[in-house]
């Protein structure tokens, strides 16, 4: 016993002091992607556009005229764009990508016919948690997962929050069995057919106030699902969602960004489109 307890101490912590100190190097999995203007041009867009296996990207025009959307709640992280299109797409690997508005995940750019690219919306139409409830979880926070209809990619990141790596109850947030108990409905999934009752009866069954988090492409625009006639997805079709994190899957990290973000312990940095995430 002595051994292990002096073996312990040698070692060190090994716990991530995220949030306190935030890794951005190169390491790592990437969390989401970024439209850099300098480097997008009509043809890069419509080429781009037909390289995405999601909605991610699309395009509305022609090279002398047209739209590039990006959306960010579609990538699934495949890295075609980023590989193929270096100058104009760019992986995001700070964790810190979870957004409380849709609309942050999507950018919009257009170009004329002299080529000029601009963007067009890069909308700010954050829709503000309600402070009031969301403070009331400040200091403990106990969610709820349901997988309505996921891979398990994302649930294999969820299980890593328990790790001595992430030790997501160092933060006292607790994963909780019984909707009776939980402050936060996390989905994970396109939410399929047979898991919509489920998923609908386990939000009644939580007592309010209540949190919603849709967690992964799948759940927050469905993903490579989009257009599947077995899901009722997105999840914001069914719920009001406070706060959405990206990826396919989402990094341990970045989850744990969102659920701080869901209870004001945490800021927005994310927003697609932009050249650098706000503040430091
Ligand atoms: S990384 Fe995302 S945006 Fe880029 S091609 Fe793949 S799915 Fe589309
Ligand atoms: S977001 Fe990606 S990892 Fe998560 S359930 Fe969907 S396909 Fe699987």
């Amino acid at each position: 016993m002595s051994r292990w307890i002096a073996k312990g101490l040698k070692g060190g912590i090994h716990t991530t002091r995220f949030p306190e100190t935030v890794t951005t190097g190169e390491e790592g999995a990437p969390s989401t992607v970024r439209v850099r203007l300098q480097g997008l041009n009509p043809a890069v867009a419509l080429a781009a556009s037909s390289r995405c296996p999601t909605s991610a990207i699309s395009t509305d025009g022609s090279e002398t005229a047209g739209e590039l959307r990006f959306d960010a709640g579609a990538c699934v992280l495949c890295g075609r764009c980023s590989r193929e299109f270096p100058s104009a797409f760019t992986q995001v690997r700070d964790p810190r990508v979870a957004v409380v508005s849709r609309d942050r995940l999507r950018a919009t750019f257009s170009w004329d016919e002299e080529h000029e690219l601009a963007p067009v919306s890069l909308q700010a139409t954050a829709q503000l948690l309600q402070q009031a409830t969301s403070r009331l979880f400040r200091h403990s926070l106990h969610i709820r997962h349901v997988d309505a209809g996921s891979c398990n990619g994302c649930e294999s990141e969820l299980q890593m929050l328990s790790s001595p790596y992430v030790d997501l109850q160092r933060l006292g947030i607790f994963f909780t069995p019984t909707p009776r108990h939980a402050d936060v409905l996390l989905v994970t999934g396109v939410v399929t057919h047979s898991m919509t009752g489920p998923l609908l009866e386990t939000y009644a069954a939580m007592p309010s106030p209540k949190l919603v988090i849709a967690a992964g492409a799948c759940a927050i625009s469905c993903g490579s699902f989009e257009n599947s006639s077995l899901t009722n997805g997105p999840l914001d079709r069914l719920l009001a969602v406070d706060a959405y994190i990206p990826g396919c899957p989402p990094t341990p990290q970045a989850l744990l960004h969102g659920l701080l973000l869901a209870v004001g312990r945490a800021g927005e940095r994310y927003r697609a489109g932009q050249e650098e995430p706000d503040g430091a």
